[in-house]
């Protein structure tokens, strides 16, 4: 399925998805910013040492990716 114009143009913010210099998390990140706090360790990463994974054109797509990152490592072990 692809999706409509409109659609697309709601968060076309570049988003990044880097993964956590310490724990090796996957976060996602504006493009534009220069640190993140991880989610998982909180650890103020340094984007530009942390290892980029993915880019996306908008937040939503990243966070698509992002999920299936996560559901092919089993990062999410609550079930
Ligand atoms: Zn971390």
């Amino acid at each position: 399925m692809r999706k409509n114009l409109s659609e697309v143009n709601l968060k076309m913010a570049p988003t990044i998805i880097v993964k956590c210099t310490k724990c090796g998390g996957y976060m996602l990140s504006a493009k534009k910013q220069k640190t993140k706090i991880c989610p998982y360790c909180g650890t103020n990463v340094t984007l530009q040492r942390a290892q980029h994974i993915a880019t996306a054109d908008s937040a939503p797509e990243a966070s698509e990716i992002l999920r299936k990152l996560k559901s092919e490592r089993g990062f999410d072990r609550k079930s």
